[in-house]
This record gives C-alpha cells, structure tokens and sequence, in this order.
C-alpha cells in the first residue's frame, strides 16, 4: 500500500489509476484531482514544513 500524499488515502499502487514520476520517485494519486493538485504544489505536499514551499 502506498499513501496519496494529497488526500492521505492509503491506496493498493496494483490498483491506482494515477500516477507520477516526480524527481525520479513515483506517486500514487486515488483520484485524477488528486493528481492535478500534486502537479500544481507538488512541494506543498512532499516538504510541508520547507519554507521554500510557497
Ligand atoms: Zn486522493
């Protein structure tokens, strides 16, 4: 199981429909608005507490 970093939804990645690779690592998403949100503030959800993160 891996978690959807948007909605924190733990999803089977056999079964996920939407992926990603970002900086070389792959992401999970349960739903295709969960992966256009990651896409648009991808650092929000990888670094929540870098400042750089805007
Ligand atoms: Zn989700």
């Amino acid at each position: 199981m891996v978690t959807d970093l948007v909605c924190k939804m733990e999803i089977d990645e056999k079964a996920a429909g939407y992926s990603l690779i970002y900086e070389g690592e792959k992401y999970f998403f349960c739903s295709e608005g969960c992966l256009e949100e990651f896409k648009r503030r991808p650092l929000d959800y990888l670094r929540p507490d870098d400042p750089r993160a805007e």
